[in-house]
């Protein structure tokens, strides 16, 4: 009944139109290159709808002749997609040479066989990446899901770890951390972040009973942040404070010689020397190096040369088998004149394979002072003069050097990577 009140009144409207076209004749006139054509409104009307006919007429022909499934066929959207399949795995193929450009170039190509792809937005925002693109469209598009997002975050988290712009990858951190809190890979790196910001209360707080990290790797990470806050006590005049806080970090680590080192200064500007070699002796036991052995010798000022070379030979006798070891009893054994236990102890540094530049120089102060062979202590000088000069620090980052250890290193910004090199 609907439908047909429906005929009806489409009747009923197309016939008032045909009647005011008919009693208002119009003309068309179309003028093109000299052409002119001239017609009515009705037969210009009746053109068009000739013309609506002709393309629906088509149309049927079409799906009558199965085009239209066949360009939606199964059989060829898979063929579409293997073929996408092939640009991706070339693209990926192309980035590992480090070819961003083909890789990008493919990449769009399987984009327009595979669409908004996961896979192929990922390829996308990798190509984008190496080529050290900072916005990154794809990266934004693959965070919307959570599926994808972890991955995004991650990559734009490493790139801007990369840049140095630890700043801007903090709250990347912390949302990734938000979702998975005891990854122990995440709990690191927001720790390292706050770290290198100098953020040490924060980054102390970020390590307690959060995430799996080793507990000797916990353990060394806290020593450092709580030699940050002594060396902060320190120099703000808190020297007990600055104290306890060297006594907790070699607790949590009793193998890190900066806390030992600070700790025992700190009982020497108290004048208490007693303390300070107690900490000295301790801490050389565990981790040598030539600033430790500086403090050894130069510990009692008034001391005789007899009497620290009986000091440092304790101490040595208990440290375990080290360069700087037979360094610190050569250097006492040659003030004293103990000529063969002087020698005895380089020899062992010439054997061990590992001699150093101090190696040779004490090797020559030996020749010069026992026998007075300015010979063979030239040699020495030579060969001294073709290593590298000794530093108890090096970055493991950046390969810069230094006397003394310093949290963040200078040169590379990176959080405690300074490392003993005569004890690697
Ligand atoms: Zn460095």
């Amino acid at each position: 009944m609907i439908r047909l009140t429906f005929y009806i009144i489409t009747a009923l409207f197309i016939s008032l139109v045909i009647a005011w076209v008919a009693s208002n004749p119009g003309q068309i006139i179309i003028t093109w290159q000299g052409w002119e054509v001239r017609s009515t409104i009705a037969v210009f009307i009746f053109l068009i709808i000739l013309y609506t006919a002709a393309i629906w007429a088509f149309l049927r022909l079409l799906k009558w002749l199965n085009i239209s499934s066949y360009l939606d066929s199964p059989k060829r959207l898979a063929a579409k997609r293997r073929k996408g399949g092939i640009d991706l795995d070339q693209a990926w193929s192309a980035l590992a040479l480090g070819d961003h450009d083909q890789a990008t170039k493919m990449g769009l190509r399987a984009k327009s066989k595979l669409g908004e792809d996961h896979n192929v937005l990922r390829l996308l925002a990798s190509a984008a990446k190496q080529s050290g693109k900072i916005d990154n469209p794809y990266f934004e598009a693959l965070k919307k899901a959570p599926q994808s997002a972890p991955w995004a975050l991650k990559q734009e988290l490493d790139q801007l770890i990369e840049l140095k712009s630890w700043e801007e990858a903090l709250p990347i951190a912390e949302i990734m951390l938000s979702e998975h809190p005891d990854n122990k890979n995440l709990v690191e790196v927001r720790f390292l972040l706050l770290a290198r910001l100098g953020h040490w209360y924060d980054a102390r707080e970020a390590l307690k009973g959060k995430g799996k990290i080793s507990p000797s790797l916990k353990g060394h990470l806290i020593a450092v942040v709580e030699y940050c806050l002594a060396l902060e006590e320190k120099a703000a005049g808190k020297k007990n404070e600055a104290q306890a806080l060297t006594k907790s970090a070699l607790k949590n680590d009793a193998k890190f010689a900066p806390a030992a080192i600070l700790s025992a200064r700190l009982y020497l500007e108290q004048g208490d020397q007693k303390s300070a070699e107690k900490i000295l002796n301790a801490i050389w036991k565990r981790s040598p190096n030539s600033e430790i052995a500086d403090m050894l010798i130069d510990l009692y000022p008034l001391e005789s040369a007899r009497e620290i070379y009986r000091r440092v030979k304790t101490a040595s006798e208990k440290a375990a088998e080290s360069t700087e070891r037979q360094h610190l009893l050569a250097r006492a054994a040659i003030d004293v004149g103990n000529w063969p236990e002087a020698r005895h102890a380089l020899d062992l540094n010439i054997a061990s394979g590992k001699p150093t530049k101090t190696t040779y120089q004490l090797l020559a102060q030996l020749e010069r002072e026992q026998k007075d062979d300015n010979v063979a202590a030239q040699k020495y000088i030579e060969l001294s003069e073709k290593l590298k000069d000794d530093f108890p620090w090096e970055c493991n980052a950046c390969q810069s050097v230094f006397h003394r250890y310093v949290p963040i290193c200078p040169t590379c910004q990176e959080f405690d990577s300074l490392i003993n090199p005569s004890f690697t």
